[in-house]
């Protein structure tokens, strides 16, 4: 038998090979060279098998090697919030917004008008609290440290009841038992995982527990024998008692969605209505805007957060600062909120554009593939409405000799990247998750599969 390591091809062919040439018109020469020689090299020191296909090699080292490695990707998968691709894509108005602080100085904390120095938390501040119906609020870095801001503000060296019904995982290391502890404060268990009563609150109120947190049970639901009272009831026991109640809402939805088939996600305004002193969530989640932690409530735990030195340490950014304040500027009107912000226009798509945008989709999807359109479902995604399942149409490929696998990392390794679902053996993508304008996106995925 040949050792198939004699029969490797000289970078001479592999640059004259078409999809490797290709790769010049998006790539400088000396990195498609690169990642030509390194393929070559590899096979040869026998450190990986012989590939299957050289054009994907070379295109995998190229992108591994010298593409930038936090690159956009198109996200076929109709997970809206999907944590891994970066949660809710910016609405246009906030990119602009980004991007012209980021090019320029910026009244990131200058008062124009007195000359002196502003404060960061300024930008949005009027927005927010009108928005919410919270007294004042502002930003930090994400959701887990505004918890641990609210909750050091509250509790540092003292106890904080939760019902052991809401000792929650969320992913990516987010877990209430742990970011407690390291928030300074001391967890106090109450009731059971499934019930916890009004009177267990009381108890750990009795036995000088210095806040009560309620945490929004995201990623999963509870059903059965279940009781938890509601949160106006432990918001008016804390108050009756001067203990403060701090509420983990997660999500961050601003807009009733329950026409769109969406509810049972609570909305920051009603959490804010029942009373709770502070309030935090996700400004990425279904806000749709950029990575933050919002901390809205009453005006003086609010305040307190910000005293907080904690506050500095997870100071958001001018970036995020400036397009957070643009995607609020945006639910003004509603229906323009719905519109023009991608998390909120995806989850209420209506059924014909889903189905319009699979038709073309498949229409530009080479027919040895056979293309079939599919009814299924998109998830929400980002630990917010967990049962929902949204109804969608569905673009199937047969993947042929590929493979399910191969085809998906065919798409994944395309340019720009596809994120597709594979289930059943096939390869399916939702068109839910795609960006308008479509074309480009169409040309994208139809050039890879072309080659
Ligand atoms: C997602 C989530 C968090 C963490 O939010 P990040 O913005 O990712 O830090 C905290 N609590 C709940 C209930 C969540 O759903």
């Amino acid at each position: 038998m040949t050792d198939p390591r004699r029969l490797l091809p000289s970078v001479g062919q592999l640059l004259d090979e078409p999809r490797i040439a290709a790769l010049l018109d998006h790539a400088p020469r000396s990195a498609v060279l690169a990642a030509v020689r390194s393929a070559i090299a590899s096979a040869r020191r026998g450190r990986a098998p012989v590939p299957e296909s050289w054009p994907d090699e070379v295109r995998e080292r190229l992108v591994a090697e010298s593409g930038r490695s936090l690159r956009p990707v198109i996200n076929a998968t109709g997970v809206v919030l999907h944590t891994n691709l970066g949660r809710a894509p910016l609405a246009a108005e906030a990119v602009a917004a980004l991007g012209s602080v980021a090019a320029s100085y910026s009244t990131l904390e200058l008062d124009l008008h007195a000359g002196v120095r502003g404060s960061r938390d300024d930008h949005g501040r009027a927005r927010l609290a009108e928005l919410t119906g919270a007294a004042d609020g502002f930003a930090v870095n994400n959701a887990a440290a505004a918890l641990v801001l609210a909750l050091n503000a509250c509790a540092e060296g003292r106890s904080v009841a939760v019902s052991r019904g809401e000792l929650i995982e969320i992913g990516g290391s987010f877990r209430i038992p742990e970011i407690l502890a390291k928030s300074g404060a001391r967890l106090e268990e109450i009731g059971t995982t499934n019930r916890t009563h009004l009177t267990d609150y009381e108890a750990a109120i009795r036995r000088g527990v210095a806040a009560l947190l309620v945490v929004h049970r995201s990623n999963f639901s509870q059903h059965g024998f279940v009781a938890t009272p509601p949160l106006e009831a432990i918001v008016a026991l804390g108050a009756a008692n001067g203990t403060p109640v701090i509420y983990d809402l997660g999500g961050g939805l601003l807009v009733d969605l329950s026409r769109f088939g969406l509810a049972g996600e609570p909305q920051v305004q009603t959490a804010v209505a029942s009373g709770a002193d502070l309030v935090v969530f996700s400004g990425d989640k279904l806000l749709g805007g950029p990575q933050a932690g919002l901390v809205v409530g009453k005006a003086e735990p609010v305040a307190a957060c910000r005293r907080n030195p904690l506050a500095r340490a997870f100071r958001a950014d001018k970036l995020t600062l400036a397009a957070l304040e643009a995607t609020l500027a945006l639910y003004a009107d509603p229906d323009i909120a719905l519109s023009r912000i991608p998390v909120l226009a995806m989850l209420t798509a209506p059924a014909a554009l889903l189905r319009d945008r699979a038709e073309r989709l498949a229409a530009a999807i080479p027919s040895r593939f056979l293309p079939e359109l599919l009814a299924g479902t998109s998830a929400v995604g980002g630990g917010a409405f967990t049962d929902a399942r949204l109804p969608t149409t569905l673009v199937a490929l047969d993947p042929g000799p590929l493979g399910a696998d191969g085809l998906a990392l065919r798409l994944r390794l395309g340019d720009p990247a596809v994120v597709a679902r594979v289930a059943d053996a096939r390869v399916l993508l939702d068109p839910r998750t795609l960006l308008e304008p479509l074309d480009p996106l169409l040309d994208a995925i139809s050039a890879v599969l072309d080659d």
